[in-house]
């Protein structure tokens, strides 16, 4: 897609360090590095990010992210990962052309904070909310 900075890693007409790559998918270091090996996991076909993709996609490129996961943690020695997707600017994504994040840590003090609040358990409000998410699934 023109004007779309990951095609154009996929193209080749803008340089990137690759760590994996076949007829779909492209894996290459983040220029951010947010740890040492953090690494985008992309499909070569251009799609805006998950809430858009097809279940094909999601397939073929979620299926290659274990082997990708491995050789960046043998590769660096990274005892644990994040493996992370951000969905629309809200969510934190910067580059709308999908991408799964894999991000080696190292230990507590690696720079990585993530959490969540938590909030006491409603259970009817819970039930409901499961209910009328299931009724909304579909292909
Ligand atoms: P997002 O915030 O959309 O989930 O992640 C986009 C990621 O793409 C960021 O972590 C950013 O560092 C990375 N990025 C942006 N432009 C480039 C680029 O030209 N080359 C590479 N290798 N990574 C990029
Ligand atoms: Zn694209």
């Amino acid at each position: 897609m023109d004007n779309c900075i990951f095609c154009k890693i996929i193209s080749g007409e803008i340089p990137s360090s690759k760590v994996y790559e076949d007829d779909k998918v492209l894996a290459f270091l983040d220029i951010s590095q947010a740890t040492k090996g953090h690494t985008l996991v992309i499909p070569k076909e251009h799609v805006r990010n998950i809430l858009e993709m097809s279940a094909e996609t999601a397939e073929t490129v979620f299926s290659r992210v274990p082997k990708i996961a491995r050789a960046v943690q043998k590769a660096t020695g990274a005892i644990g990962m994040n493996i992370l997707n951000n969905n629309e600017e809200v969510a934190g994504q910067t580059v709308f052309h999908a991408h799964i994040h894999l991000v080696p840590r190292y230990g507590a003090d690696d720079g990585i904070h993530m959490g969540f609040d938590e909030h006491e358990p409603d259970f009817a409000a819970l039930a409901n909310l499961a209910d009328s998410i299931a009724k909304e699934v579909t292909e």
